[in-house]
Order: C-alpha cells, then sequence, then structure tokens
C-alpha cells in the first residue's frame, strides 16, 4: 500500500478521535480533518503541478501541520525528501540539487535561509517551481491555500515496490549525508513488521519532541502511532521543562527520545518538579545508551526499565526493538529482531564465517526494509549493499543466547590501540557514571607510538573541580589497561546532531586543526 493508505487507510474508524494535539497551543487534529486535510492538500499540490514522482522537500520543524504536508504530497504522488530544520542555505540548496526537489514547503520563519537556498539554485539555472510556506508569508501559498482546494485529488497509480515515498538523508554522521531510496512498500512493510514488537495502543497519547525530518521521528511518532489510531502531541522542540509540562498537562503515556534526552530526564533536578506518573513506558534509540544511565532514567520515572531500538535510515528504518510488553528485556540490549528479517554478525578481521552468540562483530542485514539504495550514488549503494542483498551497517554488535541484540559502537568509531578494539561508547558510559560528569565523548587521537588512544571530552557539573588525573584515574579504576582514558579535555558541550548523536568528527577535526 502506498504509506498514506497505509497509515491513514483506518482514519474514517477513527473519526472524532483526536490524532493530533499541538502541545503549545492545545489544538486538537481529529483524524477525520488530517484525513481531509491531507486529501486537499494533495489536491492543492496538483494544482501547483505537482505529479508522480516529482520531489516535494519538507523544511519545517514538527508542528500538526507537518503531516498534512508530508502525506498530502505522497497522496499526490510525489517523493518526499525531509530536510533538518538546522539547514543553512547552502545545506538546504545542496539537499534540493541532489534529489532533485523542484517543489519546497516550508515556514515564515526558515523563509530567509530558503530564499537564500532558492537564490543559489536559480543562479545554477535550476529555480524552483514553487515554494509554499505553511504558516503564510506575502507572495507565497500558504497551508490554508492548499486545503481550500476543494479535493478530492486526482487519482495517482503509485508503484508500492518502485516509487519513493520518503528521501530522507542519514544523518551525516560519519560523512556527508546521503539521500536514502525508501519505497512506500519498504515503509509500510517496516510499520507491520515493528506491529509484532510495538505497535501503541488506540488513543493512547505519544509525545512528538524528535524531530520529523529524521527517519526515527518520522517513523516512530507519525507513521506508526498514525496507523494505530494513538494521538500525537507535538512539541517543535526539545525543552526540559517545557517536555516536563507538555507530559502532565496532556497526561501522555508513552516517550520516544534519543539518548540526550534520557541523559537530561535521569539527571535533571527539574524533573522532579512535574508529576510524570502517566508515563506507561520510554523507547529511547539512535545512539548508544548506557544501561545504568537506561535504568536511572525509568527509576525516574517510576518505570520497571526503559526500552531501547535500533535502526538505520537505510532500514526504513527499524530492525529491532524492546517489546514494552517485555517482562524481563535484557539490560543494555536494543531488543529482539522485527519479523522476516535476517541478521548475520560477521568477523571484524574480514575471516570467513559468521559469529555466535556473544561474539561482536559487523552487523548485516537482509530483509523487506533495506533501501533501494543511495539516490544517484550507485557505488556507494553497491559499497553497502552486496550482490545478495545485505546491509552492511557499519555497526559492531552481538546477540546474547535469547536473541537479544546488543549495540557496541560503529566501525568506524573504533579506536586501534597497540591492537586492541577500544569502544568509544564504552567508556563514555564510564564517564558519565561519574557523578561530576554531566556529559562526555571519546575519540581516537594519534599518539607517540604511531597507534590511537583514548581521549576523552568531559563536561563537568557545575561548581566541580574535577581534575584530569581524576578523570583518567577513575576510568582507570574500571577498565581493562588497554582501554585507559589517556587524555582528557573539557569542554562546555559535546556536539551532537538533532538525532542525538555524538559528531565525534567535530572533534576529530578540531584535534586535527590544532596538530596542523
Ligand atoms: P551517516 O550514515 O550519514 O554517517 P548516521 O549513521 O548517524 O549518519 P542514521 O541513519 O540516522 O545516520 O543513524 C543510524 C545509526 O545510528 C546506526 O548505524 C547506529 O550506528 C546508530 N544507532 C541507532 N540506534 C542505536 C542504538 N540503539 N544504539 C547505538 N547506536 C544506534
Ligand atoms: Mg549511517
Amino acid at each position: 500500500l502506498p504509506i498514506h493508505e497505509a497509515v491513514l487507510g483506518a482514519a474514517a474508524k477513527y473519526g472524532d478521535r483526536p490524532a493530533l494535539i499541538d502541545g503549545v497551543t492545545g489544538e486538537t487534529t481529529s483524524y477525520a480533518q488530517l484525513a481531509d486535510a491531507v486529501e486537499r492538500v494533495a489536491a492543492g499540490l496538483a494544482e501547483t503541478g505537482v505529479r508522480r514522482g516529482d520531489v516535494v522537500a519538507l523544511f519545517s520543524p514538527n508542528s500538526t501541520a507537518y503531516p498534512m504536508a508530508y502525506y498530502g504530497a505522497t497522496r499526490a504522488g510525489a517523493t518526499v525528501t525531509t530536510v533538518s530544520s538546522f539547514a543553512t542555505p547552502a545545506d538546504l540548496a545542496g539537499q534540493l540539487r541532489d534529489s532533485g526537489a523542484r517543489w519546497l514547503v516550508t515556514v515564515s520563519r526558515f523563509l530567509p535561509t530558503a530564499r537564500a537556498a532558492a537564490e543559489l539554485l536559480a543562479e545554477q539555472g535550476r529555480p524552483l517551481a514553487e515554494t509554499v510556506v505553511l504558516d503564510g508569508a506575502e507572495g507565497h501559498r500558504s497551508l490554508a491555500d492548499l486545503l481550500a482546494a476543494t479535493g478530492p485529488a486526482p487519482e495517482v497509480a503509485i508503484d508500492p515496490g518502485e516509487d519513493i515515498a520518503v528521501l530522507p538523508y542519514s544523518s551525516g554522521t560519519t560523512g556527508l549525508p546521503k539521500g536514502v531510496m525508501l519505497t512506500h512498500r519498504s515503509i509500510a512493510t517496516n510499520l507491520s513488521q515493528c506491529d509484532a514488537l510495538y505497535r501503541p495502543a488506540e488513543g493512547e497519547r505519544v509525545l512528538a519532541v524528535l524531530p520529523f525530518f529524521h527517519i526515527y521521528g518520522l517513523a516512530a511518532l507519525l507513521n506508526q502511532p498514525l496507523r494505530c489510531g494513538a494521538t500525537v502531541v507535538v512539541l517543535p522542540r526539545f525543552d526540559l521543562e517545557q517536555f516536563c509540562r507538555t507530559v502532565q498537562e496532556h497526561r501522555v503515556q508513552a516517550l520516544v527520545v534519543a539518548p540526550p534526552i534520557a541523559l537530561a530526564l535521569a539527571r535533571h533536578p527539574v524533573v522532579e518538579q512535574y508529576d510524570l506518573s502517566s508515563v506507561e513506558y520510554l523507547l529511547c534509540a539512535a545512539a548508544p545508551l548506557d544501561h545504568e544511565l537506561a535504568d536511572a532514567c525509568a527509576r525516574r520515572l517510576g518505570l520497571p526499565h526503559l526500552l531501547q531500538g535500533y535502526g538505520m535510515t537505510e532500514l526504513s528504518p527499524v530492525t529491532h526493538v524492546v517489546s514494552p510488553r517485555e517482562g524481563d528485556p535484557s539490560p543494555g540490549s536494543v531488543g529482539r529482531m522485527v519479523p522476516s528479517t535476517e541478521l548475520r554478525i560477521a568477523a571484524l578481521d574480514g575471516s570467513d564465517g559468521d559469529l555466535g552468540p556473544g561474539e561482536p562483530g559487523e552487523l548485516l542485514i537482509r530483509g523487506p526494509q533495506v533501501m533501494k539504495g543511495y539516490f544517484g550514488r550507485p557505488s556507494e549503494t553497491a559499497a553497502v549493499v552486496d550482490a545478495e542483498g545485505w546491509l552492511h551497517t557499519g555497526d559492531v554488535g552481538f546477540v546474547d543466547e535469547r536473541g537479544y541484540l546488543y549495540i557496541v559502537d560503529r566501525v568506524k568509531e573504533l579506536i586501534k590501540y597497540k591492537g586492541y578494539q577500544v569502544a568509544p561508547a564504552e567508556l563514555e558510559a564510564v564517564l558519565l557514571g561519574h557523578p561530576q560528569i554531566t556529559d562526555a565523548a571519546v575519540i581516537g587521537v594519534p599518539d607517540a607510538e604511531g597507534t590511537e588512544c583514548p581521549k576523552a571530552f568531559v563536561v563537568r557539573a557545575p561548581g566541580s573541580d574535577l581534575t584530569a588525573e581524576e578523570v583518567t584515574g577513575y576510568v582507570a579504576g574500571q577498565v581493562a589497561p588497554y582501554k585507559k582514558v589517556r587524555l582528557v579535555e573539557f569542554v562546555d558541550t559535546v556536539p551532537k546532531s538533532a538525532a542525538g548523536k555524538i559528531l565525534r568528527r567535530e572533534l576529530r577535526a578540531r584535534e586535527a586543526g590544532r596538530a596542523a
């Protein structure tokens, strides 16, 4: 099925039930209203010339208008490329050019960036067809204008196995972001694969603060909850107090977050001032989260445990998740595998044969959720999806006897210290266990012996006078000698992406800049 049908096919059944609540204004959109809006937006976009296969870029913070634009565009037969809210004019122009998008849907606050990007494209002889400004701006069509279309939208013959529904860009954590071609079928199939483990209940209130532009937010905070008749409470950005206030006010039952939010919930005193007792479960994914921190977070919310999941843009995006119904998830695990998916674990030294339980290696995945490829990058696609259809994830992990998966780190991030491999994520977890450390990141830096040694970037708690020696000593007391942190630098913040991933390449660039 096309994704708007897979997600909103049952909207008529849910009728007056709230699909969306604006967490700031409290305004509610029912399922009937959402389905109607999607139809009208599709009709409105068709009037502006959008046809099957055209690419529409969606550049907006989270709002209740976001899903109207997103499903409206796919309903019109378009491919939606979601753009990070942090994009600069050059980033936006780059993505518009790379994806071939000729329609841009944005908000008035982002209009200066949108205009600058549109000018760059025009200079290159690739003008945009139209820029829609959802909340309205002089000279632009608005959401209200699109909604004024007297639907229904024209029927479009979508081929779910071939047509690209969404062209999200990977986070760019390790390199340049790449456009990932996800068909209607791969996204819709992944939603039903998740049903077995993760399916919000009808009427369940889910808080959506992670960005919809990232595949995690798009899938876990729009596609899956709306498909299940849940209610999505939408916030435009993460602010801890607003987050807690919204949970309390709207009696939110499900939290779907990334590690920086879990860290804040586990540690920040402000959390104690709110009644968060409505929360029934908390799901965290996108980057490594230490299990002690996960436990601390769960305890603070009065939950038996925190649930983790694993995925990547190239996997539509989910392969593993801990089910909220799970009585005894293994601590630190990202869960069991969704159905109709195959997993192999390959030795990191390139030796033949797959690894067994408990042995860490590179995760290879095969299944209907594997992307069609990177858009316009056949050689990069061939480098990660092999001839037999296995996606080489670049992540290191292992499974236990019960089939639960544990993520160690990324292959590329492993620090090679004198023939040993050290996972930065493990050291970061140890560092975060120190009461005077509020955040930390570890990278490998070249050492005198020509190998790499772990260097920690540490954020101290306010008022702490922790020294570098105390930090190295603390870590040394908890890890094998070859894993010791050998260098420490105190910093104000750790650079992280919108989805909450540590940007180690920024730290590496800083180091390289100093060495030069
Ligand atoms: P790029 O591929 O552009 O460098 P990226 O890999 O960060 O960026 P995403 O597709 O957003 O882009 O992220 C997928 C990656 O996130 C996975 O490959 C994995 O490294 C990491 N990840 C996801 N979930 C978890 C988790 N639960 N624990 C640890 N790491 C995770
Ligand atoms: Mg990646």
